[in-house]
């Protein structure tokens, strides 16, 4: 059977290629709520590919103003576990679109990959999940497990509701192993299954100086330049390396075991490839404790962006103090971290160093919990055998340095059942950025892996 559903997988991918394009064609931003109509759409269609897939009582689900989420089924396999599988239909807003080589939301195929927003973020998770169940359906008239698919429609603003969504719906989402199609793989060609994802806290910094800008010559000298003051309390938040320099910050921060630093130093630890992939320019030096490996950085320790400034544009600027100057600070935590601790620390850090007096406040946006586990147990040789007959080469375990603040209370709310983190993603398919795209190839062998990864998970629970 497993040759069939092989075979009917392969055969069924110019299909989910077509089901994809259509989904991406759809600017369903849940981050701009002038797009909620397209966040809609994209349920309505995300819901027409759920049945088409066969699934049961497919319906759209949704607690107050919530972007609605979909959720399918197929309940019929007695005595077998029930898997449920994950992904997001929202996107990321498209950045520059005219950094973009084409339209975002025109999809297109160049070099084997599929260009466009939501590509492999995550419309291709979706329509994993959908032609893994069609595979099953169409060649066995059955699925080896109990199936439970849920679409997620607010992923990409950090999944606010979900405490709520979860409340709401937790007979419908109850299972003995969550499965997401929202994580990615180590290389093109070589599978990843991701044990540990970071937290995030952050918010906006705001320093005010004066009621309003003033002659930076009559002034200049006496009157304190919020901007300066802003870029001087933006400084003490790192160290030398970029490293968080915020007093108590790493207290919480589970540093690895001999063994698990041993594991990282088996992967390429070279900074230079890190960089080489995210484009740098020549000449920049990796940030972080260079007595760390580069995985340890980007798994297991903070990292502090400013994603955000505000003071007088460049252009139309003239000489004169700005009144105020506001930054948001976004800092990934370290899996063990406590987002409400490390936004504790944050705010106490800026009231002993804003200068001169300044009135300041501290909004804070997110605060949440990042995720780790230990890859072993049934659901996770289920996972790396049926990723390494999928792939034809077995999967790196591995962290990311991103989150998905969905992955913990959810796997708690349902007794800490294990999470396998697979997806379409690989490191050059600029999630989030501009030109993103998905390798076609090992979209194939994402969905052959959760085909087979059904059956495995059917033959393996204890
Ligand atoms: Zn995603």
């Amino acid at each position: 059977m497993h040759d069939a559903v092989t075979a009917a997988a392969d055969a069924a991918m110019g299909h989910a290629r077509d089901e994809l394009m259509e989904l991406v064609r759809i600017p369903s931003i849940s981050a701009d709520r002038a797009k909620a109509v397209e966040v809609q759409r994209s349920a309505d269609a995300t819901a027409a590919l759920l049945e088409r897939s066969g699934l049961d009582h497919v319906r759209q689900a949704t607690v107050d103003a919530c972007p609605p989420a979909v959720i399918g089924e197929w309940h019929h396999a007695a005595d077998a576990p029930t898997v449920l599988l994950y992904a997001h239909h929202d996107v990321q807003p498209t950045g520059f679109v005219d950094r973009w080589t084409t339209d975002p939301f025109a999809p297109v195929e160049r070099d084997g990959r599929l260009f466009g927003r939501g590509s492999a973020d995550d419309k291709a998770g979706a329509v994993a999940h959908a032609t893994a169940v069609q595979a099953w359906l169409e060649t066995a008239r059955e699925l080896p497990c109990n199936v439970t698919v849920f679409i997620e429609g607010e992923e990409e603003v950090g999944s606010p509701n979900l405490g709520a969504f979860l409340a709401r719906y937790q007979d419908d989402l109850s299972a003995d192993v969550l499965v997401l199609a929202d994580a990615g793989n180590w290389s093109v060609g070589t599978p990843g299954l991701t044990c540990s994802l970071r937290g995030l806290a952050g918010g906006v910094v705001r320093l005010q100086a004066l009621s309003g800008p003033v002659h930076s010559g009559m002034a200049g000298g006496v009157v304190p330049d919020p901007a300066v003051a802003l870029a001087r309390v933006l400084a003490s938040l790192v160290d030398d390396h970029g490293d968080v320099a915020i007093d108590g910050f790493w207290d919480d921060v589970r540093v690895p075991t001999d063994a698990e630093r041993a594991e990282l130093a088996s992967l390429d630890t070279r900074p230079e490839r890190v960089l080489a992939t995210y484009g740098a320019r020549p000449g920049l030096e990796a940030a972080g404790d260079p007595t760390r490996s580069v995985w340890e950085r980007l798994w297991w320790r903070p990292a502090l962006s400013v994603i955000g400034i505000d003071s007088h544009p460049i252009e139309g600027s003239s000489n004169q103090i700005v009144a105020t100057a506001a930054a948001r600070v976004s800092v990934r935590l370290a899996p063990s971290q406590d987002p409400d601790r490390a936004l504790e620390l944050l705010r106490a850090h800026l009231a002993r160093h804003v200068p001169w007096g300044l009135e300041w406040s501290f909004e804070p946006d997110w605060g949440a919990p990042g995720w780790a586990c230990e890859p072993t147990g049934w659901a996770f040789d289920a996972a790396r055998r049926a990723l390494t007959a999928g792939f034809g080469r077995s999967p790196v375990v591995m962290g990311v340095g991103g989150s998905i603040p969905f992955v913990a209370p959810f796997a708690e709310a349902f007794g800490g059942i294990p999470a396998l983190l697979l997806g379409p993603a690989d490191p050059t398919s600029r999630i989030h950025g501009e030109d993103e795209s998905l390798h076609l190839g090992d979209w194939r062998n994402l969905v052959v892996s959760e085909a087979l990864l059904l059956a495995e998970l059917a033959e393996n629970r204890p």
